[in-house]
């Protein structure tokens, strides 16, 4: 028990580290370091609610507390052996290290994709997912503002990860700074690649600041992850350049 609670503050510590550096970074370089350019990429000019910032560490400090409980899932998974971590590269070789990293990104995009449109279902948005929508206006702390039971349902693919395939740690680490970093980037309320690159193919497939803004804006729409493919597939893309032009 005692190793597991070690485990677990040591989580949260380097959880909420990872929050307030990463994210306070990107917010410090956007909105204090670099304004007169800022200005140019801006997603939504509009203002931010009143204390939405402290609003939305808060919430995602109740984040770290379960995403922490995912990363107690892997050590046990480790520890128990019941699961199909692995420790040598060589077992399965660098190209299964790479494509299983690939593979965790491409089943959390289908997974999102699906949870996030149930939680804009009438009887799940009010009670979960406005929480994270309070934020019209996104900034990078929003990357980690849920309700807890959201942060649950976000977590809970990778949960599954250690026990769906052989996956190494350093694979795992990697995918969840990944996952990390988009969601900081697509929440930063700037979009620094150009229009006409970012409308281009295959980039076009890629979820950017401005379509994940839009959603946040407009409250339907663009409910992927990583890539809009899904969107795409189902008929909830919608291409803010187009919109705005
Ligand atoms: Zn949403
Ligand atoms: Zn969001």
């Amino acid at each position: 028990m005692a190793f597991y609670s070690v485990k677990y503050l040591l989580l949260l510590v380097v959880l909420s580290a990872r929050y307030f550096i990463i994210a306070g970074l990107f917010f410090y370089l956007t909105q204090k370091l670099f304004v007169a350019a800022s200005h140019k990429t801006v997603v939504n000019a509009n203002p931010r609610f009143k204390k939405q910032i402290p609003f939305e560490i808060k919430q995602s400090l109740v984040t770290v507390f379960i995403f922490a409980l995912g990363g107690l899932n892997f050590v046990f998974a480790k520890e128990a052996r019941v699961s199909q971590i692995y420790f040598d590269v060589h077992e399965y070789g660098w190209a299964y290290f790479v494509f299983s990293i690939f593979l965790m990104l491409m089943v959390n995009d289908i997974y999102f994709y699906w949870t996030h449109r149930l939680l804009h279902r009438r009887r799940f948005f009010g009670k979960y997912h406005s929480i994270h929508h309070r934020s019209k206006v996104t900034t990078p702390w929003t990357s980690q503002s849920f309700h807890w039971v959201e942060s649950v349902i976000n977590v809970f693919i990778a949960v599954l990860f250690p026990y769906m395939f052989p996956l190494h740690p350093t694979a795992y680490i990697i995918f969840t700074f990944v996952a990390f970093i988009n969601n900081v980037y697509g929440h930063g309320n700037h979009d620094f690649v150009p229009v006409s690159f970012r409308n281009r193919t295959p980039f076009n497939l890629l979820n950017s600041p401005s379509i994940h803004g839009y959603h946040h804006e407009n409250v339907t729409g663009n409910y992927g992850l990583y890539t809009n493919i899904w969107d795409r597939l189902h008929g909830t893309y919608i291409n803010p350049d187009e919109r705005k032009a």
